[in-house]
C-alpha cells in the first residue's frame, strides 16, 4: 500500500507535501497566525449554526416542527417545499412557511457581529453564508463582502416577467396570508430569490468563488454541517497551504477514506497528517467570543452586539 501511494505521489502529484503552516494545529495555532499576518485575508463560511441562537429553526430538518402544520397540503415528501418544480405547481406550502420563517424580530447573533468585526478590521476578504435570513446585512455587512450562496429573502422577483420586488412588498401580502402575484404582468408568482432545489445558485458565487478562494490566507467555518453541494467542497478551493478552522458543535466535512488512500485534496483533515486544519467544537457564538477575547477585540465585540441590539430593538418598538 505505501509503494502504491508512493507511485501515486510521484506520478500524478497528488500529494500534498503540506509544511505545517500553524505552529500548532490548535485554536491557539489559529490566533497566532493571524496575529502573526497582518494583512490575513480571512474566509468566512456559515451555515445554519450561526442563526440558531437568534430563534431562527434549522427549516431544512423535517424535526424542526415548522412542517407540522403541512399535512393538509399532501406533499410528496417534506423537502417538496423547496423544489422548483413543485413551487409551480402550488406556492401554497411555500409561502405558509416563509410567514414563519420571515425575518421580523430576530436579531443578529455574536457570530455575526463576529464576522462584522472582521470586515472592520480589514481582515474579511468574503464572508460566504448558506443562510437566507439575511441576518448578515441586519449586521451591518456590506452587502459586497456578502455571498449569499442560497439566495435570500431580501429581494424578490416575478418568475414570468421577472419584475423586481422588495422584502417589504413581499412580507406583507405572505404575512395576509396571499400568495404574492406580480403587480406589472398580472401574472407570474413572485417568489423570494432563495435558490430551490433545481435552481442555478446565483452567478456572483461561481464568479466570486473563483477569485476569492485562491488569495485566501484563512478558512473559518461556522455552524455548517457542510454537506449540501456546491457549497460543502469550497473548503477544498482554498490553498494547501491555508489553514482552516471549523467552529461546529461536532466534526465534519472530513476527508473521506478513499480520498486518504488517493491522497486527494478533499476535505478536513483534523490529525496529525495536516498541519493546518482546527476543530473548535462548541456553539458558533461561544467559539468567536472567544477568537475575539485572544485577538484583544472581546470588549469591542461585546459593546458592539450590545449597541447594535439596542438600534434594532427601537426600530422594532417604532415599527409597531
Ligand atoms: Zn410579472
Amino acid at each position: 500500500m505505501e509503494r502504491i501511494q508512493k507511485y501515486l505521489a510521484q506520478k500524478l502529484r497528488l500529494f500534498d507535501s503540506s509544511e505545517k503552516v500553524l505552529r500548532e494545529p490548535s485554536i491557539t495555532g489559529i490566533i497566532d497566525y493571524i496575529k502573526e499576518n497582518e494583512n490575513c485575508k480571512i474566509i468566512t463560511m456559515a451555515g445554519a449554526g450561526i442563526s440558531t441562537s437568534a430563534g431562527i429553526p434549522d427549516f431544512r430538518s423535517p424535526s424542526s416542527g415548522l412542517y407540522h402544520n403541512l399535512a393538509k397540503y399532501n406533499l410528496p415528501h417534506p423537502q417538496a417545499i423547496f423544489e422548483l418544480d413543485f413551487f409551480m405547481e402550488n406556492p401554497e406550502p411555500f409561502f405558509m412557511l416563509a410567514k414563519e420563517l420571515l425575518p421580523e424580530g430576530f436579531k443578529p447573533t455574536p457570530s455575526h457581529y463576529f464576522i462584522r468585526l472582521l470586515w472592520e478590521k480589514g481582515l474579511l476578504l468574503r464572508h460566504y453564508t448558506q443562510n437566507i435570513d439575511t441576518l448578515e446585512r441586519m449586521a451591518g455587512l456590506p452587502p459586497e463582502k456578502l455571498v449569499e450562496a442560497h439566495g435570500t429573502f431580501h429581494t424578490g422577483r416575478c418568475l414570468k416577467c421577472r419584475a423586481p420586488y422588495t422584502l417589504p412588498w413581499m412580507k406583507e401580502k405572505i404575512i395576509e396570508g396571499v400568495i404574492p402575484k406580480c403587480e406589472e404582468c398580472n401574472e407570474g408568482v413572485v417568489k423570494p430569490d432563495i435558490v430551490l432545489f433545481g435552481e442555478m445558485l446565483p452567478e456572483r458565487f461561481h464568479y466570486l468563488t473563483d477569485r476569492d478562494f485562491a488569495q485566501a490566507d484563512l478558512l473559518i467555518i461556522m455552524g455548517s454541517s457542510l454537506v449540501v453541494q456546491p457549497f460543502a467542497s469550497l473548503v477544498d478551493r482554498v490553498r494547501s497551504d491555508c489553514p482552516r478552522l471549523l467552529i461546529n458543535k461536532e466534526k465534519v466535512g472530513m476527508q473521506d477514506r478513499l480520498s486518504r488512500f488517493l491522497g486527494l485534496r478533499q476535505g478536513l483533515i483534523f490529525d496529525e497528517r495536516s498541519g493546518r486544519d482546527v476543530a473548535w467544537i462548541g456553539a458558533c457564538d461561544a467559539g468567536c467570543q472567544l477568537l475575539a477575547d485572544e485577538l484583544g477585540w472581546g470588549d469591542e465585540l461585546k459593546d458592539l452586539i450590545k449597541k447594535e441590539h439596542e438600534r434594532l430593538d427601537a426600530e422594532n418598538t417604532k415599527k409597531n
